[in-house]
């Protein structure tokens, strides 16, 4: 009928245009690359922030000792301590507690909310039993963690490094998106101070706010912008993270039901509302609290159970268009047309940030092999779409292999790197021990 030959143009036209063909990777890749050099060259010279992190020494496996980590997250935060007991034993001991801040310290003062974690980091302590063995004379070190630019990206940095040397960068793919990566402290011209001794700087990119005339962007994705709580930054974020990829899919599905009626005669009154801006509303200039609420207003993990419907009647995309939009009696075929639209969604973000990874390979010299040479490079990858969004996941790893080409391939690899922010702070706090 008609309706469905205007559905079905609908998403063809959205295919086309976020379409991610090697030649446009390339260029976000090239773009990548040239806006790490202007973030570096000077403070504001690039939409990458590429901050300088201070971390200097990252974890070799050789580290000895107890350390403990504070790791600050949305709506609760984690204590940890770690007993390392060097290369041959490596983490010996590990116990963490969990804790929820209570709502009320989340918009309360920062005395307040510190206070409530230094008594619960007092408590933790108290417990150190058996396996854990403070040096003697030493104070005990602590690493910490929490969203905000400086963070968890390094945690699984650091993470990464103390179990594989090679391990050359790290990127977080959850809600959000972030990279850190290993950069010569020489070719950091924005940098003044002393070299450090290592020679080696950790850079924050903070990546999701890296954008380029190159991004396949769509009217979809305009409009998330615009309706988004930060409207005009973090564009490559927007294409490519947990938080967004769902809210693309519905803003389709609903262009779809409003112009080719696809869901019936009505728009399913649930399609129609964004959740960034119906958040937006009740969300204060508070980072916590909007972490905290974006995790839990987003359906990403839903588009990605639907994405792996292996059911011949897509049995599951048919209970989620009734769980989360009201939608009943979908047929197989509008059930096919989601699963594409899915697809399609996915796909650009994983090829994107596939892109991006190669960009930062290539600023340093890594994406060719160079004669003779083989030189190894590891990847770090953590976060929940990394992990949990295997359609994802596995796009990502292709596309980077197809972008490296056959022969440098062999030398570089993709590494999930568990829990990074925890136990990556209190590897930092080890490597940068004060009694070193
Ligand atoms: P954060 O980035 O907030 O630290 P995580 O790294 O733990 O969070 O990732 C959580 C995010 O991962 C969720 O907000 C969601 O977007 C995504 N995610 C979690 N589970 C799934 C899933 N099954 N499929 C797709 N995405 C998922
Ligand atoms: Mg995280």
């Amino acid at each position: 009928s008609g309706r469905w030959a205007k559905a079905i143009a609908i998403l063809k036209e959205f295919e086309e245009k976020s379409g991610t063909p090697i030649s446009k990777l390339r260029q976000v890749a090239d773009a990548m690359t040239v806006e790490m050099h202007a973030g570096l060259a000077s403070e504001g010279g690039s939409k990458l922030k590429m901050l300088i992190s201070y971390v200097d020494n990252l974890p070799t496996g050789d580290e000895k000792g107890l350390f403990y980590a504070l790791d600050l997250g949305g709506t609760n935060f984690r204590v940890l301590r770690v007993q390392l007991g060097g290369k041959e034993k490596r983490v010996v001991n590990q116990e963490f507690d969990e804790v929820s801040i209570p709502p009320h310290l989340m918009t309360g003062t920062s005395e307040a909310l510190f206070d409530f974690i230094a008594e619960a980091l007092a408590k933790f302590v108290a417990t150190e039993g058996e396996g854990f063995h403070p040096a003697p004379g030493r104070q005990r070190e602590l690493g910490f963690t929490f969203s905000f630019p400086v963070n968890d990206t390094i945690g699984t940095l650091a993470g990464g490094r103390y179990h594989n040397q090679d391990v050359a960068a790290a990127v977080i793919l959850g809600t959000g998106t972030n990279a850190a990566y290993v950069e010569r402290a020489h070719a950091i011209p924005k940098w003044h101070g002393l070299l450090p001794k290592s020679g080696e700087m950790v850079i924050n990119m903070e990546w999701g706010n890296f954008r380029s005339s190159h991004l396949p962007l769509t009217e979809y994705d305009q409009a998330l912008d615009a309706e988004s709580l930060n409207p005009g930054e973090q564009i490559f974020e927007k294409t490519i993270s947990g938080m967004y990829l769902g809210d693309i899919v519905r803003r389709v599905l609903c262009r779809m039901a409003e112009e080719a009626a696809f869901f019936g005669d009505t728009v399913p009154p649930k399609l129609s509302i964004p959740f960034i801006l119906s958040i937006g509303v009740i969300v204060k200039e508070n980072d916590m609290e909007r972490d905290n609420i974006k995790e839990n207003c987003h359906w990403t993990p839903d588009m990605s159970a639907m994405h792996h419907d292996t059911s011949p009647d897509l049995r599951v995309v048919g209970s989620k268009l009734k769980d989360i939009l009201e939608i009943s009696n979908t047929s197989l075929k509008m059930r096919k047309v989601i699963v594409e639209l899915c697809d399609i969604v996915a796909t650009r973000g994983a090829r994107l940030s596939a892109a991006g990874i190669f960009g930062i390979l290539k600023k340093l010299g890594r994406d060719t092999a160079r004669d003779g040479e083989k030189l190894k490079s590891v990847i770090a990858l953590d976060g929940g779409l990394y992990e949990h969004y295997t359609k994802f996941s596995t796009c990502m790893e292709s596309t980077f292999k197809e972008l490296l080409g056959g022969e440098v391939a062999e030398n570089i690899v993709i590494e999930h790197s568990n829990d990074g922010s925890g136990i990556g702070a209190a590897l930092l706090a080890a490597s940068h021990s004060q009694y070193l």
